[in-house]
């Protein structure tokens, strides 16, 4: 396990899957009735961007660092309300030195009936999480592989939930995994809302990846995509993708908006493109959360 998220944390990829996160979350608030957020691949959940490996790559100077003080319409501004905020909660002196991780963003969104089930295996980042969330009777880490939890971990007891997947793509074979951990969850837990993440770069099977998802056979099926340069001129990250499965009604809308200012305010060159579009099915009607 050579991944570590902190030399990426608050990078492009981040601002999309933290953002939609935060609208998730956001829309299963809209009912009193308690859910529960199971993080698969949950990270250390808070990053220090002043750190050694942060600053290594300085990633998240072209994610975050161009949206926290960015003018922003205001539409715009309503749909990042909740993750902005809890990013600048995390920095209350100003400047953007602290980044939540999926798990912390969730956490600092919930109200007091709403629970956290994180798992993650690399022993160090393990310890971090678990110390992070010491105390904290809302929350569980575990020291699991994230794919099991699929299957052990669902349903919840709540009976609402999102179940969030987000492996490294260190190995081989992720975008298979990522369809079949998504066909596991399913058969235990229909009515969840799931956001899969997957990287866009060359040579990518996302085409493959798609027709496998379709093949599933689940009604609503959401895609967002944005890349921020050209996969061309390099092996690394163009761009991010989730696949998010029984999304709010809303949400569709709500990426209409948002994904061409992401796209204008992230881009690293004139390739920069982003989509949002239905994989399978049209959340015509919806009965909510
Ligand atoms: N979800 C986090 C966020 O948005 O802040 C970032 C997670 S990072 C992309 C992926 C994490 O999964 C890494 O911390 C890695 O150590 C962990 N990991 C890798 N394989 C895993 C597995 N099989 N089960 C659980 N965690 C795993």
């Amino acid at each position: 396990m050579n991944y570590r998220h902190i030399y990426h944390a608050g990078n492009f990829a981040d601002v999309l899957k933290h953002a939609v996160l935060a609208r998730l979350v956001t829309y299963l608030k809209q009912k009193d009735k308690a859910f529960r957020v199971l993080d698969t691949h949950a990270g250390i959940g808070l990053y220090d961007l002043s750190s050694e490996e942060a600053r290594k790559t300085g990633e998240w100077r072209d994610g975050i660092g161009r949206l926290l003080d960015a003018e922003l319409p205001a539409p715009i501004a309503a749909i990042l309300e909740p993750y902005l905020t809890a990013v600048r909660d995390l920095n209350p002196d100003g400047g953007l030195t602290h980044y939540p991780g999926s798990p912390k963003l969730v956490r600092m969104l919930f109200r007091p009936q709403d629970r956290l089930s994180a798992m993650e295996l690399h022993p160090d980042d393990y310890e971090t999480l678990h110390r992070q969330f010491d105390g904290d009777f809302q929350s569980r880490i575990t020291h699991l592989d994230g794919w099991l939890a699929l299957g052990a971990h669902l349903p919840p007891k709540e009976k609402r939930g999102l179940i969030l997947v987000d492996p490294p793509f260190e190995i081989e074979g992720e975008y298979e995994r990522l369809v079949d951990g998504l066909a596991k969850g399913y058969r235990r837990f229909a009515g969840g809302i799931y956001c899969l993440w997957y990287p866009l770069k060359k040579g990518a099977p996302i085409n493959d990846f798609h027709a496998a998802l379709k093949a599933l056979e689940i009604p609503k099926m959401l895609c967002v995509e944005l890349s921020v340069r050209s996969d061309r001129d390099t092996t690394g990250l163009a761009g991010s993708g989730l696949v998010i499965v029984n999304p709010p009604f809303t949400l569709k809308g709500e990426l209409d908006i948002l994904l061409p200012f992401l796209k204008a305010q992230l881009t690293q060159d004139r390739f920069a493109s982003a989509r949002c579009f239905w994989l399978r099915g049209e959340a015509a009607f919806n009965p909510g959360p």
